[in-house]
């Protein structure tokens, strides 16, 4: 069997050792392609690999014709919009994500930016704290469970909408529960957005929901750029000059931000959420755990096509 790591940023050198190291244990040859310029380049690595895990990579219905030997795809990491569900399936492959392995870097990277943006870039301006301050999370899985537990850090109000969870799981978490999405929005000077991108969550934040925020309104944005509706987003910067939009990788409109609205938004040049030495192990080591399991067992635990 043949274990193919392809990814064009790549995992920290130390997952990639740990990856490698699970994967001839269990008696399977390890192959890496890191940095490719060209998704052409996965095309012919993956012609003769029995597997294939990938962080934010695009696996298409391309590379799954090419990869004839292909059985599963693991997508290094907790959203799976980067895999072509579908075509998965009618290739016959079993696609699985690796939940939570990279929660808590991502709920630090929500502080990270707002921490910088209130303290105004540490430029000498006066900015805020977050003491007493209601932050609203929007979306209350594994990533919103562990910003939940920083928030409490920071002694502020935590509210939550998740219509798939339970008041029990979020008052565990010390959050309160939120059924009426406009009410979090109304209540919270500071939005986290932590749902997934579906076809129900895309552009479902727009000018209705960021309205209601109170003043000086952070919506921070680690999820995925396309759950925000940009037009809408756009006027609320032009309507509300108290309002910032912290954003893990930059939105397609960034150049009107740049040219008109300094000093009020972050983004990340590349989705650094899950950036960090342990992020990378945990989900990369899993993968690797999952290939082995899936193909000594047929464990198909984090499968996530049908
Ligand atoms: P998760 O699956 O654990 O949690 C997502 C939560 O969203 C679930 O509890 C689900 O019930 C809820 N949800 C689904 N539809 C919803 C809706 N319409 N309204 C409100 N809630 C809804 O995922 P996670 O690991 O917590 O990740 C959250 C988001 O962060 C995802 O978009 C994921 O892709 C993204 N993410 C980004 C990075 C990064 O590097 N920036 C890393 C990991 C995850």
């Amino acid at each position: 069997m043949k274990v193919l790591v392809a990814t064009e940023k790549p995992f920290a050198s130390i997952a990639i050792r740990q990856i490698r190291q699970v994967v001839e244990a269990a008696g399977y040859e390890f192959s890496l392609l890191e940095n490719y310029s060209d998704p052409s380049q996965v095309n012919a690595a993956v012609e003769d690999a029995d597997a294939l895990i990938v962080r934010s990579d695009k696996v298409t219905s391309m590379i799954l014709d090419a990869g004839k030997k292909l059985k599963v795809v693991v997508r290094a990491g907790a959203g799976y919009d980067n895999l072509d569900l579908e075509s998965c399936t009618a290739h016959n492959v079993v696609a699985m994500n690796t939940p939570g392995q990279n929660s808590n870097a991502v709920a630090e990277l929500v502080f990270e930016l707002i921490l910088f943006q209130i303290r105004c870039g540490f430029t000498g301006k006066t900015g805020f704290e977050l003491r007493t301050k209601t932050i609203g999370l929007h979306g209350f899985g594994n990533v919103g469970k562990y910003v939940a537990d920083i928030s409490k850090g920071f002694g502020m109000d935590i509210y939550s909408y998740d219509p798939f969870v339970s008041e029990r799981i979020m008052k565990n978490n010390s959050s309160k529960q939120i059924t009426n999405l406009d009410e979090l929005y109304k209540k919270c000077q500071f939005i986290s957005l932590h749902l997934p991108f579906n076809d129900i969550t895309k552009k479902s934040v727009g000018y209705d929901l960021l309205r209601l925020m109170p003043q000086n309104a952070v919506l921070v944005n680690t999820a995925r750029k396309e759950v925000i509706d940009e037009d809408g987003l756009l006027r609320i910067f032009e309507e509300r000059p108290d309002f910032c939009y912290l954003a893990d990788v930059e939105p397609d409109c960034k150049k009107v931000f740049e040219e008109k609205y300094k000093g009020r938004y972050i983004f990340t040049a590349k989705k650094m959420g899950a950036q960090t030495e342990e992020a990378n192990i945990n989900a990369g080591v899993a993968a690797a755990r999952q290939v082995v399991d899936y193909f000594k067992t047929g464990n198909e635990k984090f499968r996530v096509n049908k």
